[in-house]
């Protein structure tokens, strides 16, 4: 029988994403629910959502795949692996040739290489200072009483530079309120954040390598002031998915599709183990003196790191 599915579930730290792909390696539907904070009702929520709109019964899904922050909390899930392996697997799918993936979620942020074959080739995460992370946006949007929907097009509107002192995104919020109270436009603090996480995104590509071409993935990819900056800072042309927050669940789906058919290579799962391994070595390691922090703290990444992911060849997502 033909007409089995598969799942594909990426648990962030802020959302949940839930792609089916069919057996044909399209993607049927998606789903992404914001959630208060890891939850398994919100990562259910995106599942009933995403079988809903394919028409699909859960019992035609023959493998699940889960991904993200909270990955190891995705109920019925078979197999997971990091959002290193899957970003990198949705974006080569959906935009075939890309050498850099840059994935910004609600916590952490990553550049991947790829290599010229479509495999892992090298990554660096940041997940100790949210100043590089969404999170950063997040704050300041609460600072500035907007949407973190409306601060790009704030920060296009600005005409003037502020510095903002420390760029830290713990102490942002007072920062921004008494910047406010000094008399700065909310445009201007808003431009300098942009321009603050743009400068530590680059730091962590240093890490990698600048390659082209750029892929962004992940939610603060829909924040145009902040992908347009980063291209300035990169010199190069950075290209958002369609949907950028759903790409390392259409990576998972199509992992979970590979495994079904037995097209997973042997060491698949092994080579995402060992970027798993050094991502939590790097973790375990003495955390950054925040208090200590000149505002361009070091990033406690985990690469560079060569992994060769012996994953099959990844194929194209028909959407
Ligand atoms: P996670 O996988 O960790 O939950 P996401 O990839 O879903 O993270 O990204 C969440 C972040 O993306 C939020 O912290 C927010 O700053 C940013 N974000 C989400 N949607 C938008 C949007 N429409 N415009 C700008 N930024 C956004």
């Amino acid at each position: 029988m033909d007409d089995w599915c598969v799942l594909g579930v990426d648990l962030g730290s802020t959302t949940a994403k839930a792609v089916v792909v069919g057996s044909d390696g399209r993607m049927l539907s998606s789903a992404v629910v914001q959630m208060g904070a890891v939850s398994r009702k919100g990562v259910e929520v995106a599942i009933d959502r995403a079988l809903a709109d394919a028409g699909i019964a859960r019992d035609r899904i023959v493998r699940t795949i889960s991904t993200g922050y909270g990955r190891k909390l995705v109920p019925g899930a078979d197999r997971t692996f990091t959002e290193i392996t899957c970003h990198a697997r949705g974006a080569v799918a959906l935009a075939p040739g890309v050498r850099l993936v840059i994935d910004i979620g609600g916590q952490d942020s990553k550049a991947i290489a790829i290599g010229t074959d479509g495999l892992v080739d090298r990554f660096a995460i940041n997940d100790r200072c949210a100043s590089g992370t969404g999170r950063f946006f997040d704050v300041l949007s609460r600072a500035l009483e907007v949407e973190v929907t409306d601060v790009a097009d704030l920060a296009l509107a600005s005409n003037r530079d502020v510095e903002v002192s420390g760029m830290c995104a713990t102490f942002a919020e007072t920062e921004v309120i008494s910047l406010l109270a000094q008399g700065e436009e909310p445009s201007d603090i808003a431009a300098s954040v942009h321009r603050s996480v743009a400068g530590r995104t680059l730091g962590l590509v240093a890490q990698v390598g600048k390659a082209a071409p750029v892929v962004m993935t992940g939610g603060v990819a829909q924040n145009h002031a902040f992908v347009a900056e980063l291209a300035r800072m990169l010199g190069l042309e950075v290209t958002v998915l369609d949907d950028p927050q759903i790409a390392g669940a259409l990576g998972a789906a199509l992992i979970a599709r590979d495994d079904h058919l037995g097209a997973l290579a042997e060491g698949a799962h092994l080579a995402d183990s060992a970027a798993e391994a050094s991502w939590d070595t790097a973790k375990a390691a003495p955390a950054p003196h925040c208090a200590d922090c000149d505002g361009h703290p070091e990033f406690h990444a985990t690469g560079p790191v060569h992994i060769e992911l012996a994953l099959a060849r990844p194929g194209r997502a028909d959407r």
